[in-house]
Parts: structure tokens; sequence; C-alpha cells
């Protein structure tokens, strides 16, 4: 086989093995995304938990301070007791604490509804915190694991490229700018194999008589459509030798 086209093809594998590196590593971030979402579902619900308890927390201690005020109030009015003079004054007095301590029972009623609802959020917060708990737990898990994973392919990466540096001083300085330029355009692939004659980098017949040249290996062809660098891999059910052997007349 011609050198510079074994190079080629040799190039061309370890371009391919770079390439699907970078893709495997750049879908990493994207893999920890998928934990990210329920831990922030799960923040949310917990915040809002959080914020409804507390709400209900300020309720109550307003509702302890307007039942504070009131016996304070009441004590107030009962410690006037004993400079009543008349019955109507007393009455009246009296009808007055007893407003108060309808008040009074009014609060603590509300209170009872807010304390009772206290107790349902405070579970729901216990339990929405497990649940960020599990989450957390399953995120960093998996951050772990894709760190690793991703620290793994980066080395294998850096190794990669190392070879191809020294690999490509190989190459002909014009034969590899060529090479370079059609990776550029089709992203994918600068050589290509050629079977049936036909050129599988883009599907284009290639005419009999080259297809044989090809086949031989010895020579740089490029396909006349896509331009790539073309080679001929024996497979072993080819029938390849034996019209080598008998060409037509
Ligand atoms: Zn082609």
């Amino acid at each position: 086989m011609n050198e510079q086209l074994k190079f080629l093809i040799e190039l061309q594998d370890l371009d391919s093995s770079i390439m699907s590196m970078v893709e495997n590593i750049d879908v990493i971030p994207r893999k920890l995304d998928q934990f990210k979402s329920p831990l922030q579902e799960a923040n949310e619900k917990f915040q809002k938990a959080k914020i409804k308890l507390d709400a209900l927390n300020k309720k109550k201690k307003v509702k302890d301070m307007q039942l504070d005020e009131i016996q304070d109030k009441i004590a107030k009015l009962k410690s006037k007791s004993s400079g009543i003079k008349t019955n109507k004054e007393y009455e009246a007095h009296l009808k007055e604490i007893q407003g108060f301590e309808k008040n009074i029972s009014m609060i603590e009623d509300d209170i009872l509804i807010i304390m009772e609802e206290i107790e349902t959020y405070e579970k729901d917060l216990k339990e929405e915190q497990v649940k960020v708990r599990k989450a957390e737990d399953a995120f960093n898990q998996q951050e772990k694991v894709l760190g690793e994973e991703q620290k793994k392919l980066q080395a294998e990466l850096e190794t990669e490229k190392a070879k191809r540096k020294d690999f490509v001083l190989r190459i002909d300085k014009g034969i590899y700018t060529q090479y370079i330029n059609l990776l550029k355009r089709f992203g994918d692939k600068a050589v290509v194999e050629t079977r049936n004659e036909i050129c599988l980098g883009c599907n284009t017949n290639i005419p009999p008589q080259l297809f044989n040249d090809i086949k031989k290996n010895d020579n740089l062809y490029s396909c006349f459509f896509c331009k790539r660098f073309l080679y001929f891999k024996e497979s072993p059910s080819s029938d390849n030798h034996d019209r080598e052997a008998h060409p037509s007349s």
C-alpha cells in the first residue's frame, strides 16, 4: 500500500476517535442536567412549604400578641373594680370585661386553627426536606460518577492528541493540508472507503477503470465529486482476486 495513503487512513481513524471522545465529553453536562431538575423541583417545593409555615408562625405571633394585650386590658379593668361606686357603673364595667373575654375566646379559637395548620405544614416541610436530601444525594452521586468519567475521557483525549501530533509529521504537508480542508468541509471524514464502485463518503459512482486503480491502494486517489481521499478495503468475501486474475478481454 502507498505509504501516504496508509498514514491518511490511520490519521482518519485517529481523528474519528478524537471526535467521538470530544462528543462524549460534551454530553456529560447534559447528563448531569437530568439530575438537576428533580433537585430544583424538590427545593422549590421545600421553599414553598417553608414560606407558608413562616407566614403561619407570624400569624400566630400576632394573635398571641393580641391575646396578651386583651388580657392586660382585662387585668387593668379588674384592678379598677374596687373603685366603682354605683350598680350601673358596675354593670357597664362587667359588660366591658365580658366583651373582652369574648374576644379572647375568638382569638384562642383562631390560634387553635393556626396551630393545626402549622402542624400540617411542619409535617409537609419534613417530607419535602427528605425529598430534597434524596435528590441532592442522587445529584452528588451522579456528579461524582460523571466527573470521573470526564476526567478519564479527558486523559484519553490528551493521549490521542499527543499521538496525533507526532503522527502528523509523517504526512506530506500538501497532502495534510488537503486532508484538513476536507475534514473541515465535511466535519466527519476526509478519507473514505470505496465499495462496489461507490464512494462511501458521498455515494457517487466511481468509473470502473478508476475503481480498479483505487483497488490497488498504491496511489492517492480522490472522489471526483466530493474530493475525499479514497481507498479500498479487502473483505474476505471479495471476488476481487478472481477478477484481477482474469481481466476482461
Ligand atoms: Zn465522494
